[in-house]
């Protein structure tokens, strides 16, 4: 990718400790198929009829909710169409990273099928109820992806139909089929490991935690960041400071 934008689609502050800021990592690059988007954030319904995942966020943490988060207002703040955006890679399917699908309807969604049979499917984890049903209600074209036996670096990998390269990086536990997305820039590859990783590959919480909430690849993730210092690894929510 030419150029990557570092959007926030979601800000969402701890209140204990009142220091923790956080948004939702969205990422805007040019590729020769057009932009393409990883992840949305939240979506500009969002903010007018809140999910009730939403408002049991709003209980838990603080929520500014500011409709100028919404990633279509970003995308034209950068001086884009909302149908410049052609394609949108979801890491996952929950409604702080795919709530925005339906502000960029013509953009073709890029997601592992796993995740999306989840998201249709019965709720069978706890970490289901973050899965908000009309996110698609607008029918978006998409297209789905199994493992095929590829790698990029030391993952299981599938590559994505872009260039510069992208994979699709499979990392379930967060979710049933939540992947990473590995991207070739120009400054080197970038891997956006969502939300299988703790903010900003941090370590303030005890590993059974991180391995409830965020599945077992937070360790190795940590360990492989640590490994590549020419990678940057980014993670599915970082401190606020970060963008
Ligand atoms: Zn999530």
């Amino acid at each position: 990718m030419t150029r990557i934008s570092f959007l926030n689609g979601f800000t969402c502050n701890a209140r204990v400790p009142s220091s923790w800021h956080t948004g939702t990592l969205c990422l805007l690059g040019e590729t020769d198929q057009g932009l393409v988007l990883v992840d949305t954030g939240l979506g500009q319904e969002d903010y007018v009829h809140r999910p009730g995942i939403l408002r049991l966020f709003q209980v838990i943490t603080i929520v500014p909710l500011d409709p100028q988060e919404a990633l279509v207002r970003q995308v034209v703040r950068l001086g884009h169409q909302p149908e410049d955006v052609r394609h949108i890679v979801l890491t996952h399917m929950h409604f702080d990273h795919c709530g925005g699908l339906a502000d960029l309807p013509h953009a073709i969604v890029h997601v592992h099928r796993r995740e999306y049979e989840a998201f249709v499917g019965r709720p069978r984890h706890w970490t289901d109820l973050a899965y908000v049903r009309r996110h698609v209600a607008h029918r978006p074209q998409l297209v789905l992806y199994d493992d095929a036996g590829e790698s990029w670096l030391d993952w299981p990998a599938i590559r994505l139909p872009f260039e510069p390269e992208m994979w699709l990086v499979p990392l379930f536990g967060h979710t049933h089929g939540h992947c990473g997305v590995a991207i070739k820039t120009e400054a080197g590859w970038l891997f956006h490991a969502g939300d299988a990783a703790p903010i900003g590959l941090g370590d303030y919480a005890p590993r059974w935690l991180v391995r409830l909430v965020l599945g077992p690849h937070a360790q190795r993730l940590c360990d492989f960041a640590a490994a590549h210092p020419d990678v940057r690894v980014t993670t599915g929510h970082m401190w606020l400071g970060f963008f």
